[in-house]
């Protein structure tokens, strides 16, 4: 009764359906986020973003933080079972359809288990996981066919299926529009050839949301995304990538050699691919966001527990006035930032293009990532140079906010086309 007055229509519904878990049982409990304290922040921390919170923050203490630094040293986390932990708790699909066994909540629920996973002790699973529910599955959500939906979306939610995002290729990455990779129509079949690079999850996905290029016309309207099944004839996974950082994320470079797959695994309309991901990338972007907060977050706190008990000169580190001046301008940027993402999370909700909003969020976090951790590591002296804390890790990890999904200079770019200060073509 209390669940269906905080969560009235689709969550209430989507409780009900026989993916309870570990969500539904805290939800049912009425927890509250306590890492957030009582202060109410904004749109996105109302009391039902923090129970989703809250249940989340259970499953990452007991099912992955205990073993983030076995995953990050083996070079890959065990995503099937993780993803299927998280799927059967409803976190792979918060803003998904009912009908596909999501939860059919906005946008800003996402966004709140994006920050949420930001709790991770390294950069590389959550990444992983904003493939699977935020990057790989927005348009196949919003475009794709009934039967394609049925096949690839309820059980990427489910967490059966793991995902991954095919775009960028050893010649292409900002640059989207001159991918190289082809599929030619042969009767109802296309037959693939190319290659794709940086593929997160690709040595361990059953499936990947294809960006390629289908006809030879004008390079923003002959491209189109489909569902590629992994297993099919053809498909060669090169070689997972050895990384600076994001280490227990595989990454891997894939071939295609003639490989068939149905042209009713389009998503949405031939020739209209480029647009899908341009719409795509407003959610990988805000979500990537969202996580970088919850780390930077981390990071300042654990700096300041650490500073204020190392002595140094007989006194705290923290105590000299040039260190908590830092942390506390850093500790606004932050909110500053917050504040950018939660009004482009708002009017996104409300259906309206963020792009401009989205990339200005995602340039500001790519400069204030490398700033939180260059800043931070340097007060924790020769400790922060090692392997045994958070600090030197987010160092390595949070560089790939300035690179990956765009860098940026691309960031800057799109935000310039905005303001109409580029020559006109
Ligand atoms: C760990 C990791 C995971 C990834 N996961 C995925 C994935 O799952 N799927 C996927 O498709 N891709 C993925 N990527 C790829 C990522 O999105 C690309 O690396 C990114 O888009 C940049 O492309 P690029 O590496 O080809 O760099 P390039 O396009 O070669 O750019 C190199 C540099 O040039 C500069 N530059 C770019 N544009 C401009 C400009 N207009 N003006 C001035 N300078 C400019 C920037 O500094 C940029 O970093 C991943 C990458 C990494 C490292």
């Amino acid at each position: 009764m209390a669940l269906a007055r905080r969560f009235p229509g689709a969550l209430a519904m989507a409780l009900a359906r026989p993916f309870p878990g570990a969500l539904a049982m805290a939800l049912r409990a009425g927890g509250r986020g306590a890492r957030l304290g009582s202060e109410p922040r904004d749109a996105g921390d109302s009391p039902r973003h923090r129970d989703l919170r809250e249940a989340l923050r259970k499953i990452i203490d007991k099912e992955i933080n205990p073993f983030v630094d076995k995953w990050e040293e083996e070079g890959q986390f065990p995503a099937h079972k993780v993803f299927k932990i998280l799927g059967q708790a409803g976190f792979l699909g918060v803003d998904k359809p009912t009908e596909y066994g999501g939860m059919g909540l906005d946008f800003s629920y996402n966004i709140a288990v994006a920050e949420e996973l930001g709790n991770i002790r390294c950069g590389g699973i959550p990444m992983a996981i904003g493939v699977q529910a935020g990057m790989a599955t927005p348009a196949l959500t919003r475009f794709g066919s009934h039967e394609l939906k049925k096949q690839f979306l309820i059980p990427t939610i489910a967490g059966d299926f793991v995902a991954c995002l095919g775009i960028s290729e050893p010649g292409a990455g900002s640059d989207v529009a001159n991918i190289k990779t082809t599929a030619v129509r042969k009767g109802d079949e296309y037959v693939i050839n190319g290659a794709k690079m940086w593929i997160t999850s690709g040595s361990q996905a059953d499936w990947m949301c294809l960006l390629a290029n289908t006809s030879e016309g004008p390079p923003h309207r002959n491209k189109s995304l489909m569902c590629l099944p992994m297993n099919l004839p053809g498909i060669h996974v090169a070689k997972k990538i050895d990384k600076l950082g994001m280490r227990s994320s595989d990454t891997a470079q894939i071939f295609f050699e003639d490989v068939r797959v149905p042209c009713k695994n389009v998503i949405g309309e031939e020739g209209k691919g480029f647009t899908y991901q341009m719409l795509q990338f407003q959610e990988e972007r805000l979500w990537g966001v969202a996580t970088a907060l919850t780390q930077m977050e981390t990071i300042i706190q654990e700096t300041i527990e650490y500073t204020r008990q190392r002595k140094v000169f007989g006194q705290p580190v923290l105590h000299n006035q040039s260190v908590h001046f830092r942390l506390a301008e850093l500790a606004t940027e932050l909110e500053l930032l917050r504040s950018l993402l939660h009004r482009a999370v708002a009017l996104y909700v409300e259906g309206n293009d963020v792009t401009k909003f989205a990339s200005m969020a995602k340039l500001k976090a790519g400069r204030l990532t490398r700033e939180v951790t260059d800043s931070c590591l340097q007060f924790w002296g020769g400790m922060g140079f090692t392997s045994e804390v958070l600090v030197s890790r987010f160092y390595r990890d949070l560089r790939l906010m300035s690179i990956g999904g765009g860098s940026d200079e691309t960031m800057l770019s799109i935000i310039c086309k905005y303001m109409d200060t580029l020559p006109r073509k």
